[in-house]
């Protein structure tokens, strides 16, 4: 069996991320992100009695008001990172996301996305804040959210 193409481990940009555990080829299939498959409405109510508002990270939007909550039932692509000039992307594939190599990436690199998050609501400073980006690309835009 080869070895598998990613690996967790401590990430210099923020808590965990995921690596490259060999070289992998533009367009090659590095990971499908996995997790739980509900409806927005129902990871609002969630946040609304737990407080959570950080684990947006962990949410992939597949349309049609359904999102995959990768907090639950996840794999190890719930830590990929966001970079403003990312190493991969996600495409959608009906109700499922794959993360697929947008360049090709050596053994070691940390694999980012480009999370383009979408707010229902323009942010106040809190939230601004809590998706500041620092990925340090010369691009940098300065926040996960889409603008
Ligand atoms: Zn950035």
């Amino acid at each position: 069996m080869p070895p598998p193409r990613v690996v967790v481990r401590r990430s210099p940009i923020h808590g965990r991320g995921l690596f490259a555990n060999r070289d992998i080829a533009t367009g090659a299939d590095v990971i499908e992100f996995g997790g739980a498959l509900v409806p927005w409405s129902r990871v609002r109510l969630h946040r609304e009695r737990s407080g959570e508002t950080a684990a947006h990270t962990f949410l992939f939007d597949v349309g049609d008001g359904l999102v995959i909550d990768g907090g639950r039932n996840g794999n190890s692509a719930r830590w990929i990172n966001h970079s403003c000039e990312p190493n991969c992307e996600a495409v959608l594939d009906g109700h499922r996301v794959l993360i697929v190599a947008a360049r090709n990436i050596a053994a070691g690199e940390e694999l980012f996305l480009d999370y383009q998050l979408e707010l229902d609501h323009e942010p106040d400073a809190e939230e601004a804040a809590l998706y500041a980006c620092a990925c340090g690309a010369p691009s940098c835009r300065s926040t996960m959210l889409h603008i």
